[in-house]
């Protein structure tokens, strides 16, 4: 491919609305153009990057034993019913009608369309297990589309599901899923941690995320560096509250006694006797305007992200203090208990579970005290309440935990019969029995994975592709092409590359040899071959590793060998 030909603008300004490294990078170097928000245009570099990453996943897909096909993108309604999720789903889903007024949606995720297509294909125990997959865009109204393609409303995912007989078969699978995750990922050139991960909305209870570890996450996690455990905070475990654990003293049941007119933090931490580095916070949060109170300990972050869990939403915003004022009769720029009069809380259970079982915030009057998480109360929807804190100590080794945002780019479910029962998605056993097909379900985000490989490979002057992904492998440069020597060298190195199947671009500009090397950088290929004016004096062009800056000079005919 000619430089002059290919359609890669480059932005010389940093853009305005670019959140992150890899999407500032990704529309500077002519990768994506927005379209809408969360929706965009793959330029051509990014679609051989795609492509690239799409063929290790499936690669990796097929070893393990899957099959590829394509399910359709526009699901109709009466699936998601059947299974409850059309009303659980929520905003996220993009809707639509057809001229006959039937409901569909866009596919955000493809659970329902496959279980329906095994239900009517799969008879018998002598076609299980089955693994199928495809690579596909997925639609999901997000409410913060962010970082360019990391948070789209359109974007591309591998998804997989297996088939098993039975408990011990879906183990085998996700065993299989698991080490199928781990070496894509490797081989993009990606660094990712599997976490353990609460199952959230798809349901299910076993599920690993692959997380890559970077400030821009949107999840947090928790990590060991002393053994390998590490868990989305989601689902990290409580450790007992200090006056429980290892106290000579016995715990006192817990009690619920009558509000207090509490008005500041220190008021609160003497009524809930507890020390006051471990208080919790009751903070008021508007979630989608209506004002929710949430007991939080630690990191304000967290808890937004674990609220807009709970309720579909990331539109989370601090009540103002007018509001807090004029709800709980609290001063303004006041952080502390609710379960003031007027206070509405959300009748969310976990949320109720957390304040009640902490402070009995959801009670207008009265507050439990002496509360021991675990004794007397079970959270319906996470592990636990207790967000795990760097310094924790580790559950597996007793090492210390670490913290860190983390970008989601694989996770890992196993479904059991979830969807098998509710769609009656049943096989017939070798014992004669009908039983429900044993599932799971696998994602990959392609195009978020592309992103994320930026974010971990770059430096001040662009991307850093790593060699399996890169949309090109090598540049040949002509430091000056009028220069009738120079441009038949870049030429010939170009074919010779190219003939050896080095995917090689020539950069064939009339342009200062300034804003070609810039450009070279700014896109990221593995290697720049220059002929430059050392080509006249010694016959010889330099190879430069754009991964360490390290220059090779190196004979016109061995530039080709060096490269490959
Ligand atoms: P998140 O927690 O970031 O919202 P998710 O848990 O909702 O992601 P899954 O349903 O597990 O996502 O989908 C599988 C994979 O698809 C994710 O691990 C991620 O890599 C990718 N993905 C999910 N949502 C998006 C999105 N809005 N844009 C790009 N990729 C996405
Ligand atoms: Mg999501
Ligand atoms: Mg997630
Ligand atoms: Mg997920």
């Amino acid at each position: 491919m000619r430089m002059s030909a290919l359609l890669a603008p480059t932005l010389r300004e940093q853009p305005a609305e670019a959140e992150s490294d890899s999407h500032r990078l990704m529309l500077r170097a002519g990768l994506i153009r927005k379209v809408s928000a969360g929706i965009y245009t793959y330029m051509p570099l990014a679609f051989r990057v795609i492509r690239k990453i799409s063929e290790i996943v499936r690669q990796e897909m097929d070893r393990a034993g899957a099959q590829e096909l394509q399910l359709p993108i526009v699901q109709p309604a009466e699936l998601w019913l059947a299974t409850g999720r059309w009303q659980e789903y929520g905003p996220e889903m993009f809707r639509l009608r057809d001229r006959h007024g039937r409901e569909f949606c866009l596919g955000p995720t493809h659970e329902e369309i496959i279980t329906a297509l095994v239900k009517a294909e799969v008879r018998s125990y002598r076609q299980l297990p089955l693994m199928l997959y495809q690579i596909q865009n997925k639609y999901r109204d997000e409410i913060r589309p962010r970082f360019g393609v990391i948070r789209g409303r359109e974007f591309i995912m591998k998804d997989l599901y297996s088939f098993d007989r039975d408990e011990a078969g879906l183990e085998i699978s996700y065993q299989k899923m698991h080490e199928a995750y781990v070496r894509a990922f490797r081989r993009c050139g990606l660094q990712t941690r599997a976490v353990e991960a609460d199952p959230g909305a798809i349901g299910g209870d076993v599920t690993h995320e692959f997380m890559v570890l970077s400030p821009i996450g949107e999840a947090q996690v928790v990590y060991c560096r002393r053994c390998d455990y590490a868990a989305n905070v989601e689902r990290a475990p409580v450790a007992p509250p200090p006056h429980a654990a290892g106290s000579e003293k016995p715990v006192p049941p817990a009690e619920r006694v009558a509000t207090p007119a509490v008005r500041t933090i220190d008021e609160l931490t003497a009524f809930l006797g507890v020390a006051a580095e471990r208080v919790l916070k009751t903070l008021i949060y508007l979630v989608d305007g209506q004002p929710v109170a949430v007991v939080v300990r630690g990191d304000h972050r967290l808890n937004e992200v674990k609220l807009g869990r709970l309720f579909g939403t990331s539109r989370i915003e601090a009540a103002p203090p007018e509001l807090i004022e004029r709800r709980t009769g609290a001063p303004a720029g006041y952080v502390g208990p609710v379960g003031l009069e007027g206070m509405e809380v959300v009748a969310d259970p976990w949320a109720m579970a957390v304040a009640d079982a902490v402070t009995g915030a959801n009670a207008a009057d009265a507050h439990l005290i002496h509360v021991v998480p675990g004794r007397d109360f079970r959270p319906t929807r996470v592990a636990d309440v207790r967000v795990a804190e760097p310094g924790d100590a580790c559950p597996r080794c007793g090492g210390t935990l670490e913290t860190s945002a983390g970008i989601e780019v694989g996770q890992i479910f196993k479904l059991h019969t979830k969807y098998s029962e509710a769609l009656g998605a049943t096989f017939l056993d070798e014992d004669g029995k009908e039983k429900p097909v044993v599932m799971g379900c696998y994602g990959i985000g392609i195009t978020r994975t592309m992103a994320a490989v930026i974010e971990q490979h770059h430096d001040e002057r662009g991307i850093i592709w790593p060699v399996t992904v890169a949309p090109y492998h090598a540049i040949v440069v002509a430091v000056n092409s009028r220069d009738a020597g120079q441009a038949q060298a870049a030429e010939r190195i170009y074919r010779e590359l190219a003939e050896r199947g080095v995917e090689v671009l020539l950069d064939d500009r009339d342009e200062r040899p300034g804003v070609k090397f810039n450009d070279a950088d700014l896109m990221g290929f593995p290697y720049r071959i220059t002929v430059g004016s050392r080509l006249a004096a010694s016959g010889e062009v330099e190879a430069r590793r754009r991964r360490d800056g390290q220059d090779v000079p190196v004979g016109v005919d061995g530039a080709a060998a060096l490269v490959e």
